[in-house]
C-alpha cells in the first residue's frame, strides 16, 4: 500500500512530494533544475532507468495521486489535493508513465465499475508503467458515432468469444491489456446491445497491425480478432450497460486530452507555449508579439477553465461534460500554437531532418532532443487533435446538448435494432 497521509494541505503535500524526489531522483537533478541548467537535466535523465523511475513514482502513489491507496499505487488524495503533488512534479520536470490510456482512462473506467480483484490485480502495474493499457472502441464504420459499432462478442460459458476489427488504437502494440467494447446483443437498439470488457492483449485471438502516421511515427493500429477469448467476469458493468461504462472511460478521456491530466496545460505534443517563447529570438515585431500574447491569453484559459473543473470534481462526482469545453479548446488552440511555432521558424520550418522526428525514440525517457525536429513534430502531430478522442464537430454537439441544453441532434438509427441499421459493409 503507498502511503496514507495525514496532513493534506497543500504546503504539506508539495513538502511530502518534495522530500521524496530529494531522496529519489539522480544527485544533482533538482539542483540543476531550479539553476534553469537543461543540459544538466537531460544528462541525468539519460543515465537514469526510466522503467525503474516508473515503478519507484507508481509504487509512491506519485503517478496516480488520487487512486485509493489500498491498490497499491496511490495516496487517495481528491483531485484539487492532487494538483499540489503535480506542480511539483511538473516543478522538477519528473518523467512520467507513458501509459497515458492506462492512467488517464483504464484507471479510473476500473476505479468505477471493476470488480476488487480486479483493481487489486490491474492498477499497481498500470500505474507503474510496467503493463500499458489500449482503448478498443473506433472501428473503420464506426467513430464517432461509436455506439454503432460491429465486433461481436458472444457468450460461451465463462467466457466470450469475440470477432472483429478495430482501428486507430493507440499503442495496442505495446499493450498488455485493452478496453474493449463490443456488441453482445445486436436485436436491441444500438445503445442497448453493447458490453465492455477488460481483454487480454497477449493472446493468439488478438492481431494487431501498426498504421504509420505522418510524423513517421507508428502510434495507433488496427486490431483484428479472430475468436479472441475474454472472461465473462472481466465485463465491466452488466452486460447491455457497456455505453454507460464507456461514457466513463470517454469522459476521462476528454479530461486528458484537454491537458488537466499528467500531460500539462501546453504540451499536448510538439512546442509548448514557454519552449516558443524561448526560440523566439526578435520579438520587435508587432504581429508576433500580438500572437505569442494571444497563444499566452489562450494557454491561461484553458488552465483556469481545467481548474474550475478540477474543483467541480473535488466536491464529488467523477468527470462530467465540462470536460468537452476544454478538450475542444485545447485540440484548436494546440493546432494554432504549433502553426504559430512552425512560422516562427521562417526556413527552417519547411526543411527538418525527417529522420529526427521520431517520437518513439523520445517519449517517455525525454532525452535531448533536437529543438527543430521538436518544432517539425509538434505541427504535424497537432493535425491529429481535432480527430483523436472525439472530433470538434462532436465536442460541440455534445456541449450544445449537455451542456447548454440544445436538442438532441436527429438519429433516425437510434430507435432501431442494431441489426436494421444500414451500414456501408
Ligand atoms: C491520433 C489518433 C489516436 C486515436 N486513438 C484512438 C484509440 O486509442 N482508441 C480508439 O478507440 N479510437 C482512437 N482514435 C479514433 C478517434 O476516436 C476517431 O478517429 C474519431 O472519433 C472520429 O471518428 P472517425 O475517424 O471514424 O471519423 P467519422 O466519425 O467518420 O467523422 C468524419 C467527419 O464527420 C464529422 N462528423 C461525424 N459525425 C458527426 C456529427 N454527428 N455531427 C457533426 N459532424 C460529424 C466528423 O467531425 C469528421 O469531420 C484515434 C484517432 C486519432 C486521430
Amino acid at each position: 500500500m503507498s502511503a496514507v497521509l495525514d496532513d493534506r494541505s497543500a504546503p504539506a503535500l508539495q513538502e511530502f512530494t518534495r522530500a521524496w524526489l530529494a531522496d529519489h531522483l539522480p544527485a544533482g537533478w533538482m539542483e540543476a533544475v531550479d539553476a534553469g541548467d537543461s543540459a544538466m537535466v537531460a544528462s541525468l535523465r539519460g543515465a537514469m532507468s526510466y522503467d525503474d523511475w516508473c515503478i519507484a513514482l507508481g509504487e509512491a502513489g506519485l503517478a496516480t495521486p488520487t487512486w485509493p491507496a489500498e491498490y497499491g499505487a496511490g495516496l487517495s488524495l481528491a483531485p484539487g489535493e492532487a494538483k499540489a503533488v503535480n506542480d511539483v512534479l511538473a516543478r522538477y520536470q519528473v518523467p512520467r508513465p507513458y501509459n497515458i490510456i492506462g492512467i488517464g482512462m483504464g484507471g479510473p473506467t476500473l476505479l468505477a465499475w471493476g470488480t476488487e480483484e480486479m483493481k487489486h490485480q490491474l492498477l499497481k502495474p498500470l500505474a507503474c508503467n510496467q503493463e500499458i493499457w489500449c482503448q478498443l472502441f473506433s472501428e473503420p464504420g464506426a467513430g464517432s458515432d461509436v455506439a454503432g459499432l460491429a465486433t461481436r462478442a458472444v457468450r460461451d460459458g465463462d467466457e466470450w468469444v469475440v470477432n472483429g476489427q478495430k482501428v486507430w488504437t493507440t499503442v495496442a502494440h505495446i499493450s498488455r491489456w485493452g478496453m474493449l467494447l463490443c456488441r453482445t446483443d445486436p436485436d436491441v437498439p444500438k445503445h442497448g446491445g453493447l458490453s465492455y470488457f477488460v481483454v487480454d492483449m497477449h493472446q493468439p485471438g488478438v492481431e494487431v497491425r501498426p498504421l504509420v502516421q505522418i510524423t513517421g511515427d507508428a502510434e495507433f493500429n488496427e486490431v483484428f480478432f479472430n475468436d479472441a477469448r475474454v472472461r465473462h467476469d472481466w465485463m465491466l458493468g452488466r452486460e447491455g450497460d457497456g455505453w454507460k461504462v464507456a461514457i466513463t472511460t470517454l469522459m476521462n478521456e476528454r479530461v486528458s486530452l484537454s491537458g488537466a491530466g499528467s500531460i500539462g496545460g501546453d504540451a499536448v505534443g510538439g512546442s509548448s507555449f514557454d519552449r516558443l517563447l524561448a526560440r523566439t529570438t526578435d520579438t520587435s515585431n508587432p504581429i508576433v508579439r500580438q500572437q505569442l500574447a494571444q497563444a499566452y491569453i489562450e494557454s491561461r484559459l484553458i488552465r483556469i477553465n481545467n481548474e474550475r473543473a478540477a474543483s467541480k470534481r473535488k466536491s464529488g462526482g467523477e468527470a462530467g461534460p465540462e470536460g468537452s469545453i476544454t478538450k475542444l479548446m485545447q485540440a484548436e488552440f494546440n493546432q494554432r500554437l504549433q502553426n504559430l511555432a512552425i512560422d516562427l521558424e521562417g526556413m527552417n520550418g519547411i526543411a527538418w531532418e525527417g529522420s529526427a522526428l521520431s517520437k518513439t525514440e523520445r517519449v517517455g525517457r525525454s532525452p535531448k532532443v533536437e529543438e527543430d525536429a521538436l518544432v517539425a513534430f509538434g505541427f504535424l502531430r497537432a493535425q491529429a487533435n481535432t480527430i483523436e478522442g472525439g472530433t470538434s464537430d462532436v465536442m460541440r454537439n455534445i456541449l450544445g446538448e449537455r451542456v447548454l441544453g440544445l436538442p438532441k441532434e436527429p438519429d433516425s438509427s437510434r430507435e432501431l435494432p442494431w441489426i436494421d441499421v444500414p451500414r456501408s459493409a
